[in-house]
């Protein structure tokens, strides 16, 4: 019987990748083995040392991967893969590929730069301390990316076909639809990646590409994301209190630090804060985007403008490109980083990754934490375990390159940016099914997460919904 094993994202909310195995032992043909993501462990230790084992079975034996979009928890193990001896076919979207191009390097670059700071202070158990994979292996396994359309069907063997369908969650973002064959008909499974904001923008202020995932679906087997199985995000305008925050930091002379997703969620929030400086609601003072992939981001960013939605178009109609925008300064090299570090004026500062969990950021919290006059400003979701979740939690203390930098900036979050749809958005979707799927697995969600919405699955639908396990098998009927 076929079957799909969870091989991530099973009990936490990083390290996507589920298994399709198409194996049919009556016939004793052997089957496709397929990936739907490829992402990397982010958090606690013991996820990310799942990114160091192997896959169940070898790496040169599965035939393609299939990719929902390019956050690092669902792409980011991309080039281990390869490195493993994957040469298959990763398909993804345009736009999605393009993403990858810039943000796979970036992270084959931080992980050098983690293993030659083990390295240097010699902290690592391992001697020497290796990176998971290089800027160079990351920029290599492009050659394996296939672009798809939307909606197109794509035919893996005579028995296996797959479609993508809008998920509305970032740039490029989509579903992946699998049609297979399991006892003499033909099966549909449906692998959510992850869900966009179901709603329009009114709650979901600068949102960029078009809310709403595909509707109509039909499913007999979903593998579906639960990263807001437990909250509801804030139904009101979240700019009144950024701008609101913002002002008051640049009144007492403090800096705003945003940890923030250099693709994507920077541009959108770039966006937001132009439009408060033209409508006069919060101060023109410098704003500093910090990353080396910037640039490149604000292009791709640029480039799809099929995506947008009608706001974000004009804005874009407005004001152009962020480039080219007063007092808006794209810091690439290294050298341009550490001039941010010397200014003592008030400014805004955005920087990556989203997480804490590396990058530049490290260095703007490491200087500017220990100072009350600062703001450290949290839009986007913290995984358990990375120190952008020690940080927003209220920690006294935080671990930045070997040394705990005392907190006394003040920090704040604004949960309205989220990319994921919540509860009542999840089954607001979901009603739009035309069937029942015979069963539901939850994935992508901390265990408090996925029960909820498990709980509320089958109280407000009547679904049969399970919890996906850590390297379960389950069988697809
Ligand atoms: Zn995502």
């Amino acid at each position: 019987m076929p079957y799909i094993q969870f091989l991530g994202a099973a009990g936490t909310v990083t390290g996507s990748k589920h298994l399709i195995n198409t194996s049919d032992d009556s016939s004793g043909k052997p089957g496709l083995q397929v990936l739907i993501d490829c992402g990397l462990f982010q958090g606690q230790k013991e996820w990310r040392e799942r990114n160091w084992q192997d896959t169940p079975i070898p790496a040169r034996e599965i035939d393609a991967v299939i990719l929902t979009h390019a956050h690092l928890d669902h792409c980011g193990w991309i080039p281990r893969l390869v490195k493993e001896g994957f040469r298959g076919p990763i398909y993804a979207t345009q736009p999605t590929i393009d993403l990858c191009s810039v943000v796979l390097p970036d992270s084959g670059h931080l992980q050098e730069e983690d293993a030659a700071f083990y390295n240097k202070k010699k902290v690592s158990k391992h001697d020497p301390a290796l990176p998971l994979y290089t800027f160079e292996e990351a920029q290599d396994c492009q050659q394996y990316f296939k672009p798809v359309a939307v909606e197109q069907t794509m035919q893996l063997s005579p028995e296996l076909s797959f479609r993508f369908v809008r998920a509305a969650h970032i740039l490029g973002s989509c579903m992946v639809e699998v049609a297979l064959p399991v006892n003499g008909r033909s099966s549909r499974l449906l692998f959510t990646g992850d869900v966009g904001r179901v709603r329009d923008s009114e709650i979901a202020p600068g949102k960029v590409v078009h809310s709403g995932p595909q509707e109509g679906e039909t499913a007999d087997v979903l593998v579906m994301e639960s990263t807001y199985g437990n909250r509801e995000h804030p139904k009101i305008d979240p700019r009144p209190q950024l701008a609101s925050l913002i002002r008051d930091t640049v009144k007492r002379g403090g800096s705003v630090i945003v940890p923030a997703f250099a693709v994507e969620r920077t541009q959108k929030f770039l966006f937001i804060l132009k439009e408060m400086m033209e409508s006069a609601e919060i101060p023109r003072v410098p704003v500093y985007c910090d990353s080396p992939m910037a640039i490149k981001a604000v292009e791709i960013f640029m480039k799809h403008s099929e995506e947008y939605t009608p706001q974000s178009a004009e804005l874009i109609r407005k004001y152009g490109t962020p480039v080219e925008w007063q007092g808006f300064i794209f810091a690439q090299t290294a050298e341009e980083s550490k001039k941010i570090n010397e200014s003592n004026f008030p400014s805004i500062i955005i920087s990556s990754s989203g997480m804490v969990t590396g990058g530049r950021i490290l260095h703007h919290l490491g200087q500017r934490l220990p100072d009350p006059k600062n703001l450290v400003l949290f839009i986007g979701f913290q995984a358990p375990g990375t120190r952008g979740a020690i940080i927003k939690g209220g920690a006294p203390e935080v671990k930045i390159f070997g040394q705990f930098i005392p907190i006394r900036a003040q920090v704040e979050a604004i949960e309205q940016y989220s990319d994921h749809a919540d509860p009542p958005e999840m089954l607001e979707w979901l009603q739009t099914f035309k069937n029942k799927p015979g069963v539901t697995y939850l994935v992508h969600g901390e265990p408090t997460a996925s029960s909820q919405l498990r709980s509320l699955m089958k109280k407000e639908l009547g679904w049969n919904v399970q919890v996906a396990e850590y390297m379960e098998k389950v069988g697809v009927k």
